[in-house]
């Protein structure tokens, strides 16, 4: 006879806020489950269970609902504990539909907009990821949770640090944290198989697109920031051509120049 110990629906408290879930997310449930059970990097994160029943909330509702069909993405957005990445006086907004603010003006992104922007890249075990702006980590976090190695680049040194400590502390031992002007990319880390740029510019810089291994992809905000900004998804076939793609819009913080 089974117990609640060995029903993994159980196990994972799944039931409920699935069956909670509206319209098409729904038809996820399963593969939410799957997801969750069989991704590797996602199972290694400890803090799996923590508000687990939020995260199931935003994958299905937020996630699912709009599009978000990756597996690898939506068994990271499920692992990845968002409420450890923002300040404590909002982190009962952490599972929000909503940007936060982390300080010095930054802020994390919506989690659809992480999700979205980690789909994009087609994430798979072992691919070599940069990231350009740090910001809390999140978005570094749900990259190694889909499998991914991670170098990520932040521009101010107290945010690199507190990132780099925090994913020391919830263990992400496939994450890699520098501090400094991501424009220039990380050359000895080169070439990557995809690129995240989470703060916007009026074009990608040159070298993240020399830094881009053939059949990479890299996708980041172009535009101007406050008035037309958009996602953008460039790719690197084998023969070193690029091609972009103007997605949805956005609105970003921009990238800066200058180490702070
Ligand atoms: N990815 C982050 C949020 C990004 S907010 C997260 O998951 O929390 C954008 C971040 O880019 C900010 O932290 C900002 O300080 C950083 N940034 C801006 N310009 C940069 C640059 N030139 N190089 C590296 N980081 C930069």
């Amino acid at each position: 006879m089974g117990t609640d110990q060995d029903d993994p629906w159980k196990r994972l408290g799944m039931t409920r806020c699935l069956a909670r879930s509206k319209g098409r997310a729904q038809g996820f449930s399963s593969l939410l489950l799957a997801l969750a059970l069989g991704t590797p990097a996602a199972a290694q994160q400890a803090d799996s269970t923590d508000r687990l029943p939020l995260r199931q909330r935003l994958v299905a509702e937020q996630l699912v609902a709009r599009g978000i069909r990756d597996s690898a993405t939506l068994a990271a957005m499920l692992a990845v504990p968002r409420h450890e990445f923002v300040p404590p006086d909002v982190q009962r907004l952490a599972y929000a539909d909503t940007p936060l603010p982390i300080g010095h003006d930054q802020t994390i992104s919506q989690p659809y907009i992480v999700a979205l922007m980690t789909e994009l890249i087609h994430p798979s075990p072992g691919d070599r990821v940069l990231e350009v702006g740090t910001g809390s980590g999140y978005q570094a976090a749900v990259l190694a949770a889909a499998g991914c190695r991670v170098w990520t680049i932040e521009i101010f040194e107290a945010l690199a640090n507190e990132a780099q400590a925090r994913l020391q502390r919830l263990g992400y031992p496939d994450v890699a944290v520098r501090h400094g002007d991501g424009y220039a990319g990380w050359p000895e880390k080169a070439p990557f198989d995809a690129i995240v740029v989470t703060a916007g510019a009026e074009a990608i810089p040159s070298a993240l697109v020399h830094q881009l291994a053939p059949g990479g992809r890299l996708v980041m905000p172009v535009g101007d920031p406050y008035t037309d900004q958009r996602l953008v998804l460039a790719e690197k076939d084998a023969g070193g051509r690029v091609t972009t793609q103007y997605l949805v819009p956005v609105r970003f913080v921009p990238l800066l120049r200058g180490v702070r």
